[in-house]
């Protein structure tokens, strides 16, 4: 006959039936019941017991009924009991309490039912009172039956039973349980009895087996009760796991003052501190520290009120930790001066103490260092860099607004409409300042910036607002379109309410949602994070891939490299066109008509850029620098067409408003830089005068470019600072655009370093941001000596769609429905972008086998994104600095995860090195076979 029922020594038995796992015993019995076997056998003193299988529970779904021979075997086990304990189930003279708990392979804390003193009646009770000479014990663990049957077999409200018990302490004029005597708890009984037959139409079961019988009934039943089906669906367990039902003998710690109960954490489960960290009652029942109705001791006053009893549950509990290997969270009862472990598992903890904890045991030898990483989650990491919001006041604050949760973190502040009053109020009035915008362009950077939060009411996970945000670690929600932002009137609206300038909001740029007025926040950093520190440095230890940062600015370099950055991957040079003092001389070179023109004005620009890259170089000392050369079509350095016309007009009527004179002398001027942006206005400029084609339309921009570089290059190197520039070309399409730009840049490359006098080791290489460059990249490899994924754009131009416009007008819509599993310009989509990113690298490193690949789209930052990445075979990912932490993880998980057999690397042999200096370099992981599949 089957077997359904195990005793708690039967862990061996169990173990064999599922074919020797441990993982298989906890699918039958349950992790309670898996646990209680494992305590049992390690020698723990355990409540003898037995557990009916997840099996039996499912069988009794299927069914209605306890599967045949379920309940025989149940019964067989209970004499068992009876036996070991020397008590009997029912009898007066010396019974045997037991309790009926549930216990899923996953824990659901608190969502299906336990009953407790099963085996009491009202014979039992004055046998029990008599024997334990404490009738005030006996009665009130008789009146906990009732009321916890009532509830959990035939789910009488709460209230069924609470409303007398607070009559009765009324009359006696009493405040606490502690205050009712036995005559109490008594006359309690009797009234819980006649309330139980009124809802139920019997009276309470004085058979002890139909209490039994009834109790598993129902514990089985609760696992479809709504608040388990309900947590599953949110935690994604399947409902076809059932619960187990563990009946074990009750020991209670209300026997006096030589017995008590409590719950314990092995080690500080907010900050992972390795001390014990518990509390206990004496003479009292498990709820009662639960339910706090007495102030509990802390567990280290034990130690005097029973040293004995102390000495031992530390060894048991030192014990169990070692044999989990991890921090436990036990419920102990001690009853008449016996310790009883009741319940052991791996506690819940913070993001801190998961790390912290993690590092001393690898340090303690309980685990290896590969473990300690394992345990630790990139969000994990997230959550420790990042500000968070005190959670009990953002649980009472009301959500105004959802969007993209673009950029983590949580940030409060005063709100400012547009990006120089964002600026002037956090840098003159020295306000924390939320930039609201319907979206951000280049020129608003300078209010980004200066603020603490950005929100948006358009635009996506790639908008321009979000790209800059995470790339200064600036929480921030873009489109959440339910914000209407009147610009004219200084207000949004959301919803009924108006929101003014200057009014608080609190944005929490992890979950995507806006409060209104302040949420009190907490702030970390990395350098006091030692523990992190250490964890990342043995992440290191394991990844393949390495871990670069898209950085523009030298600070931004300096960070990334603190945060553990080994290299740039991305320096966006256009940003540095933008600073105010450079602006115009960009557009005077944007709207010179002569070759001649242009050069003039990049004369001007060059120091400029020059002192950027030097800033850059020597940040990165040692470590490789990529810069690309201009990318975005050139009316974005352009004044705004719509107000430019404006002032036309006014000027036309009015005259030129800055003289007052009613002439309009500047009226000219507008006017022809008005038909030069009209002229270059395209129908979609994503697709048209950009990247490498604006390189060869206007080749002077980025010769000035090149020669910026390598001057700056060759004046570090004179300094002693060691230097890898590598030139990145952007939105190649064909070879043929790299076969008429590179030679003649690689030509200014090998004048200025002959000008100089200093050689140094540098690259030619492109972005990989158009299909087309994907499929024919063994041709594309001819020349590029490097590729780097820019899976913004080429995400965009595989799907067809706008990365701008996207998220806001269907992407939600396509995932809420399914269409897609994710946003793709979030994760990395690895059946279309991904499988052309892997035909990329396989085709590049068929011409060119050494070929440096890496990422610097927004994806780079992502974990399952940096997992196809070492999977195709990538030499580094490249993503913001603040999510440098993260991706280090997230890199050494794949590499745990995917073992692969040390390869010898091979030499990355630069083009004309010259003077090669030791550079830590980047190995390609060996490429893993893949599966066409989504994870
Ligand atoms: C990309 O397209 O992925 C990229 C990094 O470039 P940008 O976002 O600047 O277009
Ligand atoms: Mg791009």
């Amino acid at each position: 006959m089957k077997k359904w029922v195990y005793f708690f020594d039967e862990a061996a038995a169990a173990e064999k039936s599922v074919g020797g796992s441990w993982d298989g015993v906890r699918g039958l019995l349950g992790g309670k019941g898996a646990g209680l076997f494992d305590m049992t056998r390690a020698g723990v003193p355990v409540p003898p017991g037995f557990t009916l299988t997840t099996q039996a529970c499912n069988e009794f779904r299927r069914t209605g009924k306890f599967p045949p021979g379920m309940w025989g075997q149940a019964l067989a086990a209970l004499k068992q009991v009876e036996k070991r304990t020397g008590k009997k189930f029912g009898s007066s003279s010396n019974p045997l309490l037991v309790s009926c708990r549930s216990g899923a392979k996953f824990s659901m804390p608190g969502m299906m039912n336990t009953i407790l003193n099963i085996g009491l009646n009202d014979e039992v009770v004055e046998g029990l009172s008599r024997l334990t000479n404490n009738p005030r014990f006996a009665w009130d663990s008789y009146r906990r039956l009732i009321e916890m049957f009532g509830a959990t077999v035939f789910g009488l409200d709460d209230e069924v039973f609470e409303h007398p018990m607070g009559e009765h302490k009324k009359k006696k004029g009493y405040q606490l349980d502690t205050e009712m005597t036995a005559e109490d708890w008594k006359a309690l009984v009797g009234i819980f009895k006649v309330e139980y037959k009124k809802h139920i139409g019997e009276d309470f079961p004085q058979d002890v087996y139909k209490q039994l019988e009834l109790a598993t009934q129902a514990v089985f039943e609760s696992w479809m009760g709504k608040r388990a089906v309900d947590y599953r669906r949110a935690t994604g367990i399947s409902d076809d796991l059932g619960t187990a039902v563990n009946i074990v003998t009750m020991v209670f710690g209300n026997m006096g003052f030589d017995s008590g109960t409590g719950v314990a954490f092995t080690r500080n489960p907010s900050t992972g501190e390795k001390t014990m960290m518990g509390e206990y009652l004496l003479n009292a029942q498990g709820e009662d520290v639960v339910a706090g109705i007495r102030n509990a001791d802390p567990i280290a006053n034990l130690s005097t009120h029973m040293p004995k009893v102390y000495e031992q549950f530390m060894k048991i509990t030192s014990r169990l930790e070692k044999h989990y290997t991890d921090m436990q969270d036990v419920e102990f009862t001690i009853e008449r001066g016996k310790l009883w472990m009741l319940q052991t598992r791996n506690g819940k903890r913070t993001a801190k103490a998961i790390v912290k904890i993690a590092v001393d045991m690898a340090n303690e030898g309980l685990i290896s260092k590969a473990d300690a990483v394992r345990r630790v989650t990139p969000d994990d990491v997230d959550t420790l860099l990042h500000p968070q919001f005190d959670d009990a006041a953002r649980k009472k604050s009301e959500v105004l607004a959802k969007g993209v949760n673009a950029s983590p973190g949580a940030a409060v502040g005063q709100i400012y409409f547009d990006a120089d009053t964002a600026e002037k109020m956090a840098k003159e009035g020295k306000q924390d300042v939320i930039m609201v915008r319907p979206f951000t362009k280049p020129d608003d950077v300078h209010g980004m910036i200066a603020s603490k939060g950005i929100l948006t009411s358009e635009g996506g996970a790639t908008s321009h607002a979000a790209v800059v945000a995470r790339q200064f670690g600036i929480p921030a929600v873009v489109g959440a379109s339910a914000m209407k932002i009147d610009m004219e009137r200084r207000l949004m609206i959301i919803g009924e309410k108006t929101i003014t300038e200057g009014e608080w909001m609190s944005v929490d740029g992890a979950t995507g949602e806006v409060y209104l007025g302040k949420i009190p926040t907490s702030a970390p950093s990395l350098e006091e994070q030692t523990d992190l520190l250490t964890l990342l440095n043995w992440a290191d230890d394991i990844a393949k891939l390495q871990v670069w940062a898209n950085a523009d600015y030298p600070k931004d370099a300096r960070r990334a490299r603190s945060y553990g950055a080994k290299g740039i991957g991305l320096c966006r040079t256009e940003h540095m066109f933008f600073e105010p003092e450079r602006l115009p001389i960009v557009q005077d070179m944007i709207l010179s008509d002569t070759s001649a023109g242009r050069t003039q004005a990049l004369d001007k620009l060059l120091p400029y850029q020059r002192k950027d890259f030097d800033g850059l170089f020597e940040a990165m000392d040692g470590y490789p620098v990529i810069i690309r050369l201009i990318d975005p079509p050139l009316h974005e350095f352009m004044p705004d067409e719509e107000k430019l016309l404006e002032e036309v007009v006014t000027m036309r009527v009015k005259g030129d408003p800055s003289t007052g004179s009613g002439q309009a002398d500047g009226l000219p001027a507008k006017e022809k830089l008005l038909a030069a942006i009209r002229s270059m206005r395209e129908s979609n400029p994503m697709m048209g005068l950009r990247g490498v084609r604006l390189s060869i339309v206007m080749p002077e921009i980025v010769e000035m470019q090149v020669r910026a570089i390598f001057e700056a290059a060759a004046d570090c190197t004179l300094r002693k600072i060691v230097v890898h520039p590598e030139v990145m070309i952007p939105l190649t399409g064909t070879v043929k655009e790299l076969e008429w730009i590179q030679p003649r840049l690689e030509r200014i490359a090998a004048t200025v370093m002959e000008e100089k006098k200093v050689k140094f080791i540098y690259k030619f290489g492109t972005m990989i941001e158009i299909p087309r460059a994907c499929v024919t990249a063994a041709e594309v490899a001819k020349l590029a000596q490097f590729f780097s994924f820019g899976t913004n754009d080429l995400t965009q131009m595989t799907f067809g769609y706008s990365r701008d416009d996207a998220e806001r007008n269907f992407l939600v819509t396509y995932v809420e429905q399914g269409i897609l599993p994710k946003n793709p310009f979030q994760t990395l989509d690895r059946e279309g972008v991904g499988m052309l990113m892997k035909w990329a690298v396989d085709e590049g490193r068929k011409t060119r086998p050494n070929l440096e690949v890496g990422i610097c789209g927004e994806h780079g930052g992502d974990p399952d994104s940096i997992e196809w990445c070492h999977l195709i075979g990538n030499n580094y990912v490249s993503c913001s600095p603040f999510r440098v932490p993260i991706a280090r993880l997230a890199a050494a998980h794949v590499a745990l995860k995917y073992p692969v057999k040390k390869v010898a690397a091979k030499k990355v042999v630069a083009k004309k090195v010259v003077k090669a200096k030791a550079k830590p370099k980047a190995k390609p992981a060996k490429t893993v076979k893949l599966k066409s599949k989504k994870k």
